[in-house]
């Protein structure tokens, strides 16, 4: 950047890193456009097309005309249809007011974090998190308290290490199960227990980013926060159309938090009035259909990723010098790479890092995969790994990594 184009920016949008995510789906098109056949494990979206019932919905009401403003926090079918889903599947007491849909979940976070933090405020975060949360917090004027845990604890914080976070001070504690970028899952009754201790401290609201609640493998339970009396009150819950849906490119989230007579949905129709308004109209015919007429689908994709988690898994475990928790739920492994630190790649690379594994992987053997420094804690030694791709490239993609890393010297 030149001095006069730092000059131009605010000092918080200069303070903002990009997606690093985002960046490497970017070079990865890029290389593709190029020519290159790279395998990529490093987009956070559903290999699947959206259902066509919800698809269906959408065209339906464009071509009937709904194309004129809708209310700010969506229309009372689509926010009625929403606040029935929490009700029936995660136990939560919400009417539609209780309810606001905005254009992503990270739309979402943004909203429910600037409606929260002030500056000064701490926010607990468990870490790796996902990328995002650390720059919303900062945006809003408030510090990240980071609880790290590692791979020897499935990446899950104990409620001891998050009471032992939380102070005066804290505002927010973010808790997003089932996780990105771990992949891991906090059973019920690790749930309750960070509820109690969230509970003791009458300041700390609770941000449950649940946007992979129903992708989860083998007979585990997913639990909300806000289904719990003593966080009820104090939860601000996190889901939307793209990952359960295949519907990465809509744009569609949404929040509820019934607690506090509405207060912070309120706030955030007050920001989102201030500024995108509201999601695409002709969207919100589509959420009713989804929140009310896909199980099946839903279903079906659930399945798919579960087989190819247990793939994945069994094949990443198999690589040298690499540990994997396996995966319970969201598509992701996160696997220990630290152990080819120091050593050199068949391109001559020097691996020191994950990000340099990443590059050396990406230029060499044409796999993507997301370093995992950006995910904060212990993400400096992991990389992360979706399996919402093929069983084929799944295959081809870690058979390809295998005989990378055979060939590692040192
Ligand atoms: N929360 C988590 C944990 C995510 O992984 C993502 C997307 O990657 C989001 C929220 C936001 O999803 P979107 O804005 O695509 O709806």
């Amino acid at each position: 950047m030149t001095a006069t184009s730092i000059d131009a920016v605010s000092a918080r949008a200069a303070g903002v890193k990009p997606s690093a995510t985002l960046a490497l789906t970017a070079r990865v098109r890029e290389l593709r456009a190029a020519g290159q056949d790279v395998i990529g494990f490093a987009a956070g979206e559903p290999d699947f097309t959206t259902p066509q019932v919800i698809c269906d919905a959408a065209v339906e009401a464009l071509q009937g005309g709904m194309t004129h403003y809708v209310p700010v926090p969506g229309t009372p079918d689509a926010r009625e249809a929403i606040a029935e889903r929490f009700r029936s599947r995660n136990g939560i007491q919400c009417t539609a007011n209780d309810i606001i849909v905005s254009n992503g979940g990270k739309l979402s976070c943004y909203l429910a974090i600037q409606a929260l933090v002030d500056p000064g405020d701490e926010v607990v975060l468990p870490t790796p998190a996902w990328l995002s949360y650390k720059p919303m917090v900062e945006l809003a004027g408030g510090t990240v308290v980071e609880v790290p845990a590692g791979p020897e604890q499935q990446f899950l914080a104990s409620p001891e290490a998050i009471a032992a976070a939380l102070t005066d001070r804290t505002k927010l504690v973010i808790i997003n199960s089932p996780s990105n970028p771990c992949g891991t899952m906090y059973e019920p009754e690790q749930i309750r227990a960070i509820a109690d201790v969230i509970a003791g401290h009458d300041r700390a609201w609770v941000m449950s980013d649940e946007i992979y609640d129903q992708l989860i493998y083998g007979d585990r339970e997913h639990l909300s926060f806000g289904a719990l009396p003593q966080t009820a009150d104090r939860t601000i819950t996190i889901n939307g159309l793209s990952k359960t849906w295949a519907a990465t490119g809509w744009r569609v989230g949404w929040a509820c938090a019934p607690g506090q007579d509405g207060a912070v949905i309120k706030a955030m129709s007050r920001l989102q009035s201030q500024s995108s308004s509201s999601i695409t109209s002709f969207l919100n015919p589509a959420i009713v259909v989804a929140c009310t007429n896909t199980d099946a689908e839903v279903e079906a994709m659930r399945v798919s990723f579960e087989g190819r988690a247990a793939v994945m898994h069994e094949l990443v475990s198999a690589w040298p010098m690499v540990t994997c928790p396996p995966p319970a739920g969201a598509f992701y492994v996160f696997p220990d790479i630290s152990g080819t630190f120091g050593r050199t790649s068949p391109g001559g690379r020097l691996i020191e890092s994950a990000a340099t594994f990443a590059e050396a992987l990406l230029e060499e053997a044409s796999v993507a995969v997301v370093p995992g420094e950006a995910f904060l804690g212990c993400g400096g030694n992991h990389v992360r790994l979706s399996f919402a791709t093929d069983d084929d490239s799944i295959r081809s993609g870690c058979g390809r990594v295998q005989a990378w890393l055979d060939q590692l010297q040192g």
